[in-house]
């Protein structure tokens, strides 16, 4: 039997689909060759971003129903896993007593990432144990550092040591720590310039992981840049984490301090912060059936297209898409067109005509966040059909299929890709995909306890002040301009993947060897690896390279929205993306063979 060999690299929730793909395929197409799987993977197998030792108090931000590495249901959801594996609910903890004390999991509990992870794990287990007698598996512990084509075959070398030839290798590295820029490097330089003044003075380019921020004094300040949902694991970090409580006084949430948190100042380039997840009343599968921006719209627009302007040909789908679910949540079922009510909430949305009208001052700014937090979870507490808002917002998440034909495969003009890149995803993220409900009411808890305060207003820039060896924020609200101060600053954004400024040592050989580049749009540089629909990487002079493919994060660019997992009872790209390459894969060396076999 001639033998094959496939690396993947990488065994996150993506080589996982990877590896059930791969045993889909082989069993059912593939029977007349030995093939060798090499996975290669410094962590716990199958966990990705998720490792089983993370704090409990860091949760997932999708309701266990809806997250499934079986969205065919051929397996247990995340919640089913859990009732499977004995887990109970206590309050807002879990554990795992295989008893009937406490409550059982619900499909809309938002479970601890910890237990993301040890779901992961046991799918890996389960996927391992239906590959059949010819496809063999070999682990490795470690990362790859460097890929180079030897031959017909590719090369990897595992911690600049190990080397592993292969016919193909597919990278499934997921998410990414940047190389340090200019900011880092000139905040790191205050640090060591000042600590001698102010020992609490520190700087963390990340959050993550969260045990990193131990070191930060309890009584110091912080200042939080963002208000997304890695600020939020810092917050509750810096607060659940370091023994502080909430209690419900029947009417809202009480935050019981430990007298171990700093005190933390939040800000952001827009200065508003996340909408919180509705609760959700679409079960499981549901989810808003699309009137105007449909697939077969997108399509209608986008086909054999490079110059479309997501602004003028999109947005206008979306913002009617939007207003028709706001309609439906009135009970408007029967109209034509949407209401004008239901276009001014999606304008409001999307911030179509938003007026520049600011707060007077700073503490002006700070009610009209809180307030906004209080109206935005009144909208959550009524769930994403019943409340106009919500439903309205929800449909970004609902149609993200559509959205992706809009962007992917190099529609946009170059542009409009880097508008979307820069304006309409950190918006969508901001009204579609915040945290879960509990952390907005426990982070006005955390307000109304003193212990977090909104330090800046739009626009707040931040600066190391060498005169008191602090941080400085400062924003222009109104007249004035507004002064606060921390000891340590932590930047709470997730990296995106841009190969050149990418720490692995992995995209530095790709970029060096000519092997991949970085996707550009009509010269404009958008990010993430360059790769074909199938997902093979583009070499550095344009050409389709035949042995690597890369799937997931590292590719959001030419791809979009590449992170979410696995949806129950949807069309998953994450899915569909593994058996596509899959398929590629195994093709590809048959052709291969094909060819030798001809000249020979
Ligand atoms: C903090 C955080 C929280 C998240 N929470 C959610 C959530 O609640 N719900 C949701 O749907 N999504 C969430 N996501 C999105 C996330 O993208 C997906 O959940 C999922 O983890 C993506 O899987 P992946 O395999 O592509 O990437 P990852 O999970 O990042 O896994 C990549 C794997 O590749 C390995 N790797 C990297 N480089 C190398 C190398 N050179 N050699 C060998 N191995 C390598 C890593 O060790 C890792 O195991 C979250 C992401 C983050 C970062």
């Amino acid at each position: 039997m001639t033998e094959r060999r496939i690396v993947v690299v990488g065994c996150g929730p993506r080589g996982l689909s990877l590896l059930q793909a791969l045993a889909r395929h082989i069993t059912e197409n593939a029977q007349d060759a030995r093939w060798v799987i090499h996975v290669i993977d410094p962590g716990e197998l199958g966990q990705g971003s998720h490792p089983d030792h993370q704090p409990d108090y860091l949760l997932t931000n999708t309701v266990a129903g809806q997250v499934t590495m079986f969205p065919d249901d051929t397996g247990p959801s995340f919640t089913e896993w859990s009732r499977l594996s004995g887990y109970r609910r206590f309050d807002d903890r879990f554990f795992r007593t295989n008893g009937s004390e406490g409550e059982t999991v619900d499909d809309s509990d938002y479970l601890p990432r910890r237990l993301l992870g040890e779901y992961l794990t046991w799918v890996f287990d389960q996927v391992v144990a239906t590959f059949p007698g010819n496809l063999v598996l070999r682990l490795h512990r470690g990362s790859v550092t460097d890929i180079e084509g030897v031959r017909d075959r590719m090369a990897v070398v595992i911690d600049g040591s190990y080397r592993i030839e292969a016919d193909s290798v597919v990278l499934a590295t997921g998410h990414c720590a940047r190389k340090p820029n200019e900011r880092d490097l000139e905040h790191r330089r205050f640090v060591s310039a000042n600590a001698h003044m102010n020992s609490a003075l520190r700087y963390f380019p990340s959050p993550y992981p969260v045990t990193s921020l131990r070191s930060i004094p309890p009584s110091s300040s912080v200042a939080i840049q963002g208000f997304g949902l890695t600020a939020t694991d810092a917050i509750t970090a810096l607060t659940l984490g370091r023994g502080g409580r909430f209690e419900n006084d029947g009417r809202s949430k009480v935050y019981l301090p430990s007298r171990r948190e700093p005190r933390i100042l939040l800000f952001s380039r827009s200065g508003r912060p996340f909408a919180a997840r509705a609760m959700n009343q679409k079960g499981r599968n549901g989810a808003h059936s699309a009137r105007y921006l449909t697939r077969q719209a997108v399509l209608e627009i986008t086909s054999c297209r490079k110059d479309v302007d997501f602004d003028l040909e999109i947005i206008p789908l979306l913002r009617q898409e939007m207003a028709y679910a706001h309609d439906l949540a009135h009970g408007r079922t029967s109209q034509a067109e949407p209401t004008p009510e239901g276009l001014v909430c999606a304008d409001e949305l999307l911030e179509i005509h938003r007026s520049s009208r600011t707060s007077a001052d700073l503490a002006a700014w700070q009610r009209a966040i809180v307030d906004g937090i209080e109206d935005d979870l009144v909208h959550a507490e009524l769930g994403n059909l019943t409340s106009p808002v919500k439903a309205a917002a929800d449909v970004i998440r609902d149609c993200r299929g559509a959205l992706r034909l809009a962007v992917e495969g190099g529609t946009l003009h170059g542009d409009s890709h880097l508008r979307f890149r820069d304006h309409w995803v950190p918006l969508m993220n901001r009204i579609s995909f915040g945290p879960p409900r509990a952390r907005n009411h426990e982070l006005l808890a955390l307000i109304r306890a003193g212990v977090v305060a909104i330090g800046g207003g739009p626009g707040c820039t931040v600066t190391g002040d060498p005169h008191t060896g602090r941080w400085s924020l400062t924003s222009r609200i109104g007249n004035q301009t507004h002064v606060e101060s921390a000891d340590s600053l932590i930047s709470a954004k997730l990296d995106a993947f841009e190969p050149e400024n990418d720490s692995s040592r992995l995209t530095q050989a790709i970029l060096r060897r000519g092997l991949g580049r970085s996707f550009s749009n009509d010269g404009r540089v958008i990010g993430g690896f360059d790769v074909t629909p199938g997902g093979r990487l583009v070499d550095a002079d344009g050409r389709v390279e035949q042995r690597i493919w890369c799937l997931g994060y590292p590719t959001e660019g030419p791809r979009f929205y590449t992170h979410a997992l696995p949806r129950a009872g949807h069309r998953s790209d994450f899915i569909t993306d593994a058996r596509v390459c899959i398929a590629e894969v195994i093709e590809s060396r048959k052709e291969r063979e094909d060819a030798h076999d001809e000249a020979s």
